[in-house]
């Protein structure tokens, strides 16, 4: 009964999480449920800290010091339940087990309650930076009781990455919130994505930019506003060449690939009738991009035979892709206030972009201004209120413009930059045609609508005299 903490499913994510959290001093137990990854550990790596390697999960569970605390780290789905499981069985009354799998929020909603029944306390951590993020310090969302914070938020900060002194680890919220943020940071992450991949695409179509050529422009990007990991490796890839002597991105097959939470990221802002649009136009592209049949079957399909006019185009992409992105971001960030009303979590949203400014894959410069924004006004109803972000929308509005037009001139598709700007329209208009849906809706349902001069609810009889009356 010695070691401070416990890790079991060992493949890439579980065996470096051990060694980080060996490096920083504690003393680990080592589970997997085949017992090669963890005598493959023992082999590599037992010189760098303190390991217990278990051979059972009685032994593994035998070997925590009490009470104990146990991290799972297994494939999301029926392998965590079932682990947690075999845990549970094990454990004690004020044992903790915490799952840093990628679980979907209602899972870990469903598992907290179940194990607090069962007097232990469980705690869904979202855990991102993938395998070096794991190993150097990764960026940790953990949810579950504050009680359970309390013990183990200390070891997750140390092990967590640090930007300016600061750990990018904090407890999110109770139950499912930790693993709820982790989805829409991945959701973020995809719309990143295809932000970048549109300002690449538009580039070389337009300008006919060689792969080598966008990568030095996308460095000096990351010099300013843009400056991401995400932008950084952009142009590594871009400048990459492969063995045949081509550039890589000349040779990887053009279907982008999901795991799944992007998807879930959209799902659950459909529940909650927030528009992510962002994030959904990079989801649908990477389906699109999937389904080579259709994309064969439409290749005839006639195009434009406009060319791209002769101004400022890197500028303004630049412009563009920082305005959609600001877009992408205020959308995700009242994805994660819905929910946090709707569940009683009461996040910290500025606190959440302070720990995704390192160990994660969307770290960048500009999650500052996000978190000093929430700073300033904890109650911000969108991110484009706040004055930095307005600012910088009005300086990109006109280029974003040149080059959403531009894009549908010349026919480069640009669903994330065409969509983000729909959306600042959208909310900047005064009035929206939403009144003449809700006309329609009365018209065909007798579905009622408000009127902007008088209080209560209206009909008008469409099929009758046409008078109104109070519905
Ligand atoms: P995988 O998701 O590939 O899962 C493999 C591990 O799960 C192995 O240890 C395997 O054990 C174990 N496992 C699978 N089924 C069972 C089962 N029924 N019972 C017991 N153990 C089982 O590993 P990763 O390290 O890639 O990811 C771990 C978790 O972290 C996942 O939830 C993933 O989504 C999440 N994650 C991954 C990231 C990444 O970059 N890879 C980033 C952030 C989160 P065995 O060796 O015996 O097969």
């Amino acid at each position: 009964e010695t070691a401070d903490i416990g890790v079991t499913g060992l493949a890439t994510m579980g065996r470096n999480l051990a060694r980080n959290l060996a490096h920083h001093g504690y003393v680990v137990a080592l589970h997997n449920r085949s017992e090669s990854k963890t005598k493959q550990i023992m082999a590599d790596h037992s010189d760098e800290g303190a390991f217990l390697p278990a051979s059972s999960m009685a032994e593994f569970v035998a070997s925590l010091r009490r009470p104990r605390r146990a991290i799972i780290m297994v494939k999301a789905g029926p392998a965590t339940d079932a682990v947690i499981e075999e845990l549970a069985a094990l454990m004690e009354p004020g044992d903790m087990i915490v799952d840093g799998g990628n679980a979907h929020f209602a899972d870990t909603r469903r598992r907290e309650a179940a194990l607090k029944e069962r007097g232990l306390h469980f705690v869904g951590a979202g855990i991102s930076g993938g395998e070096e993020g794991a190993l150097n310090g990764p960026s940790i969302m953990p949810g579950g009781s504050v009680e359970s914070y309390r013990e183990l938020g200390p070891m997750l900060e140390s092990i967590a990455a640090q930007v300016d002194g600061v750990p990018c680890c904090v407890h999110v919220g109770p139950d499912g919130a930790g693993h709820f943020v982790k989805m829409v940071h991945n959701g973020i992450e995809y719309s990143d994505m295809q932000l970048i991949a549109e300002a690449y695409d538009l580039l070389r179509q337009a300008l006919g930019r060689s792969p080598a050529e966008l990568a030095e422009i996308f460095r000096e990007w990351n010099r300013g506003d843009l400056e991401s990991y995400l932008i950084e490796i952009t142009a590594e890839v871009l400048d990459h060449v492969d063995a045949s002597g081509q550039p890589l991105v000349d040779v990887i097959v053009d279907q982008a690939e999901q795991k799944g939470t992007g998807r879930w990221t959209v799902a659950s802002a459909l529940d909650l009738g927030v528009p992510v649009t962002g994030i959904a136009e990079a989801v649908f592209a990477r389906a699109l991009s999937g389904h080579p049949e259709q994309r064969a079957a439409a290749r005839n399909l006639e195009g434009p035979n406009g060319t791209a006019p002769n101004y400022s185009l890197v500028e303004d992409v630049r412009l563009a892709l920082y305005a959609s992105k600001i877009i992408a971001y205020a959308q995700g960030f009242d994805q994660i206030t819905a929910a946090s009303e709707e569940f009683g979590w009461n996040i910290d949203r500025g606190a959440m972009a302070t720990i995704w400014r390192g160990g994660c894959i969307i770290r960048a410069r500009f999650l500052d201004r996000i978190r000093t924004a929430y700073e300033a006004n904890p109650q911000l109803p969108t991110l484009l209120a706040d004055p930095t972000f307005a600012e910088a929308l009005t300086e990109a509005q006109q280029a974003w413009r040149r080059v959403v037009s531009t894009a549908a001139q010349i026919g480069v598709p640009t669903p994330g930059f065409s969509s983000a700007l729909a959306y600042y329209d959208g909310l900047r208009r005064e009035r929206l045609p939403a009144a003449l849906i809700q006309g329609l809706r009365d018209f065909f349902g007798a579905h009622t609508y408000r009127r902007i001069d008088r209080d209560g609810t209206f009909h008008t009889d469409w099929s009758g005299d046409r008078t109104e009356r109070p519905a």
